[in-house]
């Protein structure tokens, strides 16, 4: 069955990394690039001076489960990635599709990217799905295929959470008893078309743009989450609320804490928390691969941030929601960039 074929495909390959080209102004500068991929993995190069004058090329090649190089296209990057959310999403299970690299590495160009095809493919997939299950032509189901699409988009920077639809309301976020968790007065549009979808996407992009732009910051150090609900309307009616859940994630940029600590006292303390909620949500997007690949017990320490408890339905193991993470790391290729490249890598190539 439809439910039964995207349990089989949940959490196949969850790690996947792009470089991007070198920009114009870094070959202006002379620069060159430190990386190079194969399909499934990447590899830094370095140049060891020694005292005797002979540099040594050293190369550390890092698995993963695909790797694209700066020819890649977007489509290419998308089939193996956000592609597999998209039925998941519909069969009312939890998809997530993360951005995470340094800032400047191409979270946001690619992740923008992915928000089109996956636009273009929620509605035609539904449809699809609609025309198998009814026996008919595809012509004649409608756009959004009796399915229900509400989109939110929020940022979160440290604890703070604010609504980029609703903007610039403040956001809480709830547990309640049951370990629900809810954020609390959140804006929610019902979205209608592919190109509905993208407008709304757009909207919230900008304010987040407008908004680091005007705090004056070169990094991009808060978290972008769009969360599209997916309610397939022909189950609700026979009484059965399951819900399907895409998150898109264009997370904040991997920077040390220490490269902000130029900035104010405040600046830092919210660095600090970025940091923990990167670190805690790799720790649990590993842990949640490892629960799935084993027998034995596996703590996911989804509690450890606020990221990752707003998260929470994503790392869920029961087994009758399909759950998939899929993390896109981005890299600079620049041979400036190593150390953070490295950095980017150790935690996207956990698990091989
Ligand atoms: P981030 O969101 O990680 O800070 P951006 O997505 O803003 O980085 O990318 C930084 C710059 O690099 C932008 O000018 C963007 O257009 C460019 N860029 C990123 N990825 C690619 C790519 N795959 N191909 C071409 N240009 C890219
Ligand atoms: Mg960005």
């Amino acid at each position: 069955s439809f439910a039964a074929n995207l349990l089989l495909t949940a959490d196949a390959s969850p790690f996947t990394l792009r470089a991007r080209p070198l920009l114009q102004h870094e070959l202006d500068r002379g620069l060159f690039s430190a990386v190079s991929t194969s399909e499934s993995s990447v590899s830094l190069h370095s140049l060891e001076f020694k005292l005797n004058g002979t540099p040594k090329l050293t190369t550390k090649a890092f698995p993963l489960d695909y790797a694209f190089g700066p020819e890649s296209t977007n489509e290419q990057v998308y089939n193996c990635t956000a592609r597999t959310l998209i039925p998941i999403a519909l069969g009312g299970g939890v998809g997530s599709l993360f951005a995470s690299g340094q800032t400047g590495s191409g979270k946001t160009h690619t992740m923008t990217a992915m928000e089109h095809l996956i636009a273009r493919d929620l509605f035609q997939v539904a449809r699809e799905y609609r025309a198998k299950q009814d026996s008919v032509d595809i012509s004649t189901v409608s756009e959004s295929a009796d399915f229900e699409f509400h989109a939110s988009f929020f940022e979160l920077l440290g604890n703070k959470a604010t609504d980029l639809l609703n903007y610039p309301n403040e956001l809480t976020i709830l547990e309640d008893v049951q370990g629900q968790v809810q954020v609390k007065d959140l804006a929610e549009q019902k979205i209608t078309s592919p190109s509905h979808l993208l407008a709304v996407l757009t909207e919230g992009a900008t304010r987040r743009k407008t908004q680091e732009t005007m705090k004056n910051s070169t990094s991009s150090r808060s978290h972008a989450i769009c969360r599209i609900r997916i309610r397939n309307m022909r189950f609700s009616a026979d009484g059965d609320d399951s819900e399907g859940l895409l998150y898109l994630l264009d997370l904040a940029g991997s920077e040390d804490s220490a490269d902000s600590r130029a900035h104010s006292k405040e600046r830092h303390a919210e660095s600090i928390l970025i940091n923990k909620s990167l670190a805690t949500l790799k720790e649990c997007i590993r842990n949640r691969a490892l629960a799935v690949l084993s027998t034995k017990h596996v703590h996911i320490p989804y509690r450890n941030s606020k990221l990752t408890v707003l998260l929470k339905s994503a790392f869920e193991l029961s087994s009758n929601v399909a759950c998939k993470t899929v993390v896109v790391a981005t890299l600079n290729p620049s041979v400036l960039d190593t150390a953070h490249s490295v950095n980017t890598l150790r935690y996207v190539s956990p698990l091989k």
